[in-house]
């Protein structure tokens, strides 16, 4: 998928493993600002995908440009601009919250005088400014989770990337971190977060990449709530008037929609432009009068749509 204006490129990438080619010609760029669901079979090369990304494994070919910088010919720049929360992240136990963050400011070479506020920050994005003082150690699972990804996010990268943040959380903390993950989105940061939970990225999950035997099976925006920030993007929507009305495809037509297709009552279209476009036919069609009774974005089912994808893929 091309991107405008690409906060991840990647190009032509190979990886190899002893007898084994685990990334296979990948290429893809990352819109800014999107959340990226990372997804794939066990095997499928994801973590291998992310330590390329990160500049901890050297590809055999091919390139990584993040925020501008090649990440193999210039590590320290472009790990200046991400953060990374590994599979098996770590958190020093003995510390507290707020030298655990401390130290990671330090890593990142935040000056003295910026550190402080640095620590504050990360931990209010990640709710756990009220923890500051206690140990590291002492923490639940859930908010050990978030203190580091709050290390991770500490120099406010403009790419966050995360192999599966959600693995061992008790459905409320999962259902928290999907919070997180839309405010850290909220505030600027570009995000690819590799889970097997199939329902959750869904909720916040901007853009769907999925891989398959280290190739790319399909990369796309998804429709629904989660697509609001993939403007460039069609939602495809479904809307239901009381009654019949015979002008609805032409309204529909003039107000940009495509592939309208209406039965009785129901009509379902693809609409570009996002949330701003949505409101604007949704006042168009009552202002002319149509009987609106729902107007619903249609949500991709990412599970089935996945589960769909793979069978495909088998079948070939
Ligand atoms: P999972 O969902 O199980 O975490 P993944 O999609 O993250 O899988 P990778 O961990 O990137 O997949 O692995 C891709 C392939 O490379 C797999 O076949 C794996 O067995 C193999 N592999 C991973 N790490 C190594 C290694 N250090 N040495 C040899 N082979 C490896």
């Amino acid at each position: 998928m091309a991107a405008a204006d690409p906060v991840i490129a990647v190009e032509a990438l190979l990886f190899d493993y002893p007898g084994l080619r685990a990334l296979d010609g990948v290429s893809f760029s990352i819109r800014r600002g999107t959340i990226t669901a990372l997804v794939g079979p066990n095997g499928a090369g994801k973590t291998t995908l992310l330590n390329c990304i990160a500049g901890l494994v050297l590809p055999g070919a091919g390139r990584v440009i993040v925020d501008g910088i090649d990440v193999n010919r210039a590590p320290r720049e472009a790990h200046a601009r991400m953060g990374y929360l590994a599979d098996s992240f770590g958190v020093y136990g003995e510390l507290t919250v707020e030298r655990c963050l401390d130290y990671w400011a330090r890593a990142q070479g935040i000056a003295t005088a910026g550190r402080k506020a640095a620590v504050e920050r990360a931990a209010a994005r990640l709710e756990i400014a009220d923890r500051l003082q206690q140990r590291a150690g002492e923490l639940s699972r859930g908010l050990r989770q978030r203190l580091a990804i709050a290390q991770a996010i500490v120099h406010e990268p403009a790419v966050v990337l995360m192999d599966e943040p959600a693995s061992g959380l008790d459905p409320e903390a999962r259902f928290g971190l999907a919070a997180v993950l839309r405010n850290l989105s909220g505030a600027g940061m570009t995000l690819i977060v590799s889970s097997h939970i199939l329902a959750e990225l869904e909720d916040y999950s901007t853009d769907l990449l999925v891989l398959e035997g280290g190739r790319i099976l399909e990369h796309r925006a998804l429709g629904g709530a989660a697509g609001e920030g993939a403007d460039a993007a069609s939602i495809r929507i479904e809307l239901e008037l009381a009654a019949d009305d015979g002008n609805l495809p032409a309204i529909l037509a003039a107000a940009g929609a495509g592939d309208i297709r209406v039965e009785g009552r129901t009509a379902r279209f693809s609409l570009p432009g996002g949330i701003g476009a949505q409101a604007a036919l949704l006042r168009r069609l009552v202002g002319e009068g149509a009987p609106v009774a729902s107007f619903m974005p249609v949500r991709t089912d990412l599970q089935d749509a996945y589960l769909a994808l793979l069978k495909e893929s088998r079948k070939g």
